[in-house]
Parts: C-alpha cells; sequence; structure tokens
C-alpha cells in the first residue's frame, strides 16, 4: 500500500482500504490469507515525521495441528503503529506494504487449532476423533506421534 504524503492535509486523516498486495505470495501452504487485507488508519502529518496508527484485518485459513484440517479464523492488528521520517511531505511516497505484512504474520498463531476442544487424530490409526471413536487401545500413546501421523497424511 503506497501511501502518498503529498496528498494528505495537515493533521490528522482517516485513511482506509483493502490492500491485495501484502499477501499476494501467502495463498499456498498450510497458511493462506483468502482476502485481502483491510486497513483502516489514522495518519498524522507532523514536522518531520508522519505518523501512522490503526487496525489491520483480514481473513486466513490455517491447517488444525492436531486434526489436520483447514480452517478459516478472522485475524486483527488491533494496534498497528509506525512513524516515518519525512523531510518533505509535498514528495514522499511511503510503502506500508511490508509492515502490514509484518504485524499481520506476527498475530498468525503459532500452534493453530481448529477449536480448543478439537480431539485431534488418533496416533495409531489416524482416525479423525472428533468424527467417531476407533477402536484402539488408549492409554500408552507416545508424545508427539499424533503430530509425526498427521504429517504423514499431509503428504
Ligand atoms: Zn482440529
Ligand atoms: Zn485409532
Amino acid at each position: 500500500m503506497i501511501l502518498d504524503v503529498g496528498r494528505l492535509k495537515p493533521g490528522t486523516q482517516l485513511v482506509e482500504g483493502d490492500e491485495e498486495e501484502v499477501i499476494a505470495d501467502l495463498r499456498d501452504g498450510a497458511v493462506k490469507v483468502e482476502t485481502p487485507i483491510h486497513y483502516r488508519l489514522s495518519v498524522d502529518l507532523l514536522p518531520g515525521e508522519v505518523l501512522v496508527r490503526g487496525v489491520l484485518s483480514c481473513r486466513v485459513s490455517f491447517v488444525c495441528v492436531r486434526c489436520t484440517r483447514s480452517f478459516v479464523r478472522e485475524i486483527l492488528v488491533g494496534d498497528f503503529v509506525r512513524s516515518y521520517a519525512c523531510p518533505d511531505p509535498l514528495t514522499l511516497k511511503l510503502d506500508l506494504t511490508d509492515d502490514f505484512r509484518e504485524d499481520t504474520i506476527l498475530t498468525f498463531p503459532s500452534h493453530p487449532v481448529c477449536r480448543e476442544t478439537c480431539r485431534g487424530l488418533c496416533p495409531r490409526c489416524g482416525q479423525d476423533l472428533n468424527e467417531k471413536e476407533c477402536h484402539c487401545p488408549r492409554g500408552f500413546s507416545v508424545p508427539g506421534w499424533e503430530k509425526l501421523d498427521a504429517l504423514n497424511l499431509t503428504e
């Protein structure tokens, strides 16, 4: 997203829109950004400085680490804040794309779970235990197997 500072008036202004560019290369793999990133920013043109604050949001699909199913979650960056040096406000064009990306990715869960009550896959037979029980004996699974089995299923 390019912010054309030369077109801003002094004082605080609201800038709002959708940015596709941020997520163009985040459309494959386990994490997929499903919508453009919506930004709602207040921009302060100060002497020698541009202060940008606001909120970013988008919908992202993740793969559950327990059951390996995809699920979509609303991602919200509630406190996007950046200050940019502004030697000449008339000609300055700020590219906020990388900063949008950085803050958005930082809010992704490191262990995405489709829901807290997700029971995951049986570590022995791979049955999705959210759907039905299997007949494998319980109680002596080795920690870590669940994740390994989940990996094999998706390959
Ligand atoms: Zn799950
Ligand atoms: Zn089983």
